[in-house]
């Protein structure tokens, strides 16, 4: 058992851990072996931190021996998305405008997860500053998808996900801004959670758009989702967006149990362009769900077509103010080829930022300056006002909503590189959540030609515990998550 230590769940190994089955340490080292193995063609990891791995798992060890209680999470080895500020550890949101920052402090949910006990293995990439769908946008290197290497791992999350998958992490953190954990989980066949607006603190999340920002896991099964939920969620004084709420225990939640439950699946997320593979995986999982005691109805949800166009203006003009403080100033990257201040500016965000996240400033600059404010962002809130209200009213009607995560198996790696357009429409079935701030779950739900499918389930605000029930209760029905990528 011990050489596939690597390949278990985060619960796994807590049972081998908390009964000294297995030490922490070994566990650690089970997965730096992997990494070592994989890494070289799956390319997950801007910065691995093996020896830090391995001291956490070695504290881990000593409160065993020491009979300690030990939280469910002590000894896992997780990854970050290098977005998360990590003490000392680099964090370049991979941009070259940050290809040497060092944070001075931990993110929030970095703190959690180490009061917990995960051994952290290293940062994972992703599009710059988390803009994308394919992780191509990384201004270092592109990650691969572990199920075809020619493919993309999904994005802006791609590095967390691919490294789920891999079997480089028990499980990741990503952020998700308009689908930037659940697609790419659903394109690596894994589990992501993008959790309600506020239950997560986004403190020391590198901003991007953020109002629609939310950290979240990617995990290798439903269970382990409740768990890093339960180890992340929660008020932080440090960001005034994280609600007051409790936390509840979800791990409560992992019960089988569907009956009664009325899904509406809500016909605008199955709009052309939608693989037919896709929709009848996502439609048979919807019926396998009703073989199990749930009734399903059609919703409809009319602003929902407009919810790519209203996103592409918020989530640019926010991120045109973020991103104003890169400046060669305070971190990362100054120019050399300045002679004053002012150039110093120019030429540092010149060369720091590559062009999505140039591209994305100057829309962004553009809709919300004076003269066209009224007329593009205004208007986009406006209308996503109209959107979270579609979602209020479905759910008046229905307890969850079911669609494709996105409307197409995971793209060859350059593929989309000169459509930009269809690149969008990778996400389309995810942007409305984060306008209307709900929580929705990926989970595998099916394969075309060898390449995982994602369904998406989307629920209240705050009420997780419904979307990891429903999760959980397919999970055990099916066998998709136990599939493993043959890396090759
Ligand atoms: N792909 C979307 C974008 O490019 C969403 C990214 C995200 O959720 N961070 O903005």
């Amino acid at each position: 058992m011990a050489e596939k230590l690597y390949e278990l769940t985060a619960h796994a190994i807590h049972d081998l851990v908390k009964s000294r089955k297995v030490s922490a340490m070994e566990v650690a080292q089970s997965y730096i072996d992997r990494i070592g193995s994989v890494e070289d063609r799956v390319k997950c990891y801007v910065t691995t931190t093996p020896e830090l791995a391995l001291k956490q798992a070695a504290s881990v060890d000593k409160a065993v021996a020491r009979g300690d209680e030990i939280s469910p999470l002590a000894g896992v080895p997780g990854a970050v998305k290098d977005n998360m500020s990590t003490r000392g550890i680099l964090t370049t949101c991979s941009s070259k405008i940050l290809f040497n920052y060092k944070p001075v402090y931990d993110a929030t949910v970095v703190e959690r997860l180490r009061d917990a006990g995960v051994t952290t293995l290293g940062k994972t990439n992703l599009d710059e500053f988390a803009m994308g769908s394919s992780t191509e946008n990384s201004g270092f290197f592109v990650t691969h998808n572990p199920w075809n290497l020619d493919s993309v791992p999904g994005g802006s999350s791609g590095g967390s996900a691919a490294a789920v998958a891999a079997d480089e992490c028990a499980f990741a953190l990503g952020s998700d801004t308009g689908g930037s954990i659940r697609q790419p989980a659903s394109f690596c066949g894994v589990v992501g959670m993008k959790p309600t607006y506020g239950r997560v603190s986004r403190y020391g999340l590198v901003a991007f758009a953020s109002s629609l920002d939310q950290i979240g896991p990617l995990t290798k099964d439903v269970t382990d989702c409740a768990l890093v939920m339960n180890a992340i969620c929660g008020k932080d004084p440090c960001d005034s967006t994280s609600l007051d709420v409790a936390t509840p225990d979800f791990t409560k939640s992992l019960v089988e149990d569907v009956k009664g439950l009325r899904i509406g699946v809500p016909k605008e997320f199955f709009a052309k362009g939608t693989d037919p593979d896709v929709e009848k995986a996502v439609r048979d999982a919807v019926e396998l769900l009703c073989g199990l005691g749930a009734q399903q109805n059609e919703a409809s949800m009319p602003s929902v077509d407009y919810g790519l166009p209203v996103y592409y203006i918020i989530a640019p003009a926010e991120c045109s103010s973020n991103l104003a403080r890169f400046d060669g100033v305070r971190y990362g990257l100054r120019s050399e080829r300045s002679s004053d201040t002012v150039s110093m500016f120019q030429t540092t965000r010149e060369e720091g930022f590559g062009d999505e996240v140039k591209q994305r400033i100057m829309i962004g600059t553009y809709a919300l300056s004076a003269g066209y404010y009224d007329a593009y962002y205004l208007k986009a809130q406006k209308v996503r006002t109209l959107l979270r209200r579609d979602f209020e009213k479905a759910f008046e009607e229905f307890d969850v909503l079911i669609t494709p995560t996105s409307p197409t198996v995971a793209f060859g790696i350059g593929a989309l590189a000169d459509d930009p357009y269809a690149m969008k429409l990778a996400d389309v079935c995810t942007i409305p959540v984060n306008l209307a701030g709900i929580p929705a779950i990926s989970i595998p739900c099916g394969f075309k030609d060898g390449m995982p499918i994602g369904m998406q389930i989307m629920g209240k605000g705050l009420d997780e515990e419904t979307l990891l029930r429903v999760a959980y209760t397919f999970e055990r029905n099916t066998d998709f998550h136990k599939r493993k990528p043959e890396i090759c």
